[in-house]
């Protein structure tokens, strides 16, 4: 390891990646162990996943999958947990699905996508917001129980590959399976895919491929564009002394250039917090059909996660320079 002081920030980084914009139910049922396989060749400790699990228990909290918007039996569902999104994009030619969660989640991912009435096996293509044990943890397993083909970014290729976090290649409490990319996506590419067609939008800084999808819905008449955001906090990131990668700052000041104007009709992302979902389920469940929708809900968000960046920025730069 490069420094120790590295150490005791994932748990803290990684956590207040979610903020809790929205007041946690109870955690009402407990995940299922993933293939062991999977977490054998990558050396995932069962240790490790138990600290995660015992500091993160949002992460691990089922949530009753749902659709967000869309026609019935189209457009996006939810099949994450009360900390962790993931979704799922179902197709007449099989299906997507957007991040697999922790290395231990693919069979509550899985679990949650047959409760919707469709076959996991029936996944044609994973895509992964970034590189990160939390969201990308369950898709080797994901795809050895689907044959699905992994798309991914460049940038986000090594460490998909390798399992580990770029920049603390030897942190194993970071390690997540490997999973092999079968094809990269650039910034601007599109996948079509049974009708449905996503756009892949690479705004390196959170992760080296940080990659936010978007793909248009139609309910009621209308057309909606959804945007599945990457991330841009800092979380467990040095950005400094040294950068995680080199260019992370620069990197993470284009993110903001990039993102600071677009305006989704549909917010998400992949922590639930971001983008409010508890009390927004709780509003469509009650009988609001379109209460996803709201174009004004990522500009506020990322305004607050750029003053976030600035924070870090300054406080590393403040420990790196005594
Ligand atoms: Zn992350």
């Amino acid at each position: 390891m490069k420094t120790t002081r590295f150490l005791a920030l994932p748990l803290l980084a990684l956590a207040a990646c979610a903020p809790s914009l929205d007041i946690a139910e109870a955690p009402n049922e407990q995940a299922s162990s993933a293939a062991p396989d999977a977490l054998a060749e990558n050396k995932v400790s069962a240790e490790n996943l138990a600290k995660w699990r015992k500091d993160n228990p949002s992460w691990y909290a089922a949530v009753e999958p749902f659709q967000v918007v869309g026609e019935q039996g189209a457009g996006i569902y939810y099949v994450g947990t009360e900390g962790l999104g993931m979704f799922f994009i179902p197709t007449a030619d099989g299906h997507i699905v957007i991040d697999g969660g922790m290395p231990d989640q693919a069979s509550m991912v899985a679990d949650a996508i047959t409760k919707l009435g469709y076959d996991p096996k029936d996944i044609k293509i994973l895509l992964n917001s970034h590189a990160h044990l939390d969201h990308s943890g369950g898709l080797a397993d994901l795809k050895v129980m689907s044959g699905a083909q992994m798309i991914a970014s460049e940038g986000d290729r090594s460490a998909l590959e390798g399992g580990f976090y770029l920049g603390s290649e030897e942190e194993d409490f970071l390690f997540a399976p490997p999973v092999k990319v079968d094809r990269i996506i650039a910034d601007g590419e599109t996948i079509s895919h049974g009708g449905v067609t996503m756009t892949a939008h690479l705004h390196p800084g959170h992760s080296r491929g940080c990659t936010s999808w978007s793909m248009d819905v139609v309910q009621g008449g209308k057309t909606y564009d959804v945007l599945v955001f990457c991330s841009a906090t800092v979380a467990a990131n040095r950005l400094v002394n040294p950068p995680q990668y080199e260019g992370i700052v620069d990197d993470y000041r284009s993110t903001f250039d990039k993102t600071r104007d677009w305006k989704p009709d549909v917010f998400l992302a992949n922590h639930p917090g971001f983008f409010g979902m508890a009390k927004k389920r709780e509003k469509k469940k009650a009988g609001d059909p379109l209460v996803f929708v709201d174009d004004q809900a990522f500009g506020k968000f990322i305004t607050t996660i750029e003053g976030w960046f600035k924070d870090g920025l300054r406080k590393q730069t403040e420990v790196a320079t005594p």
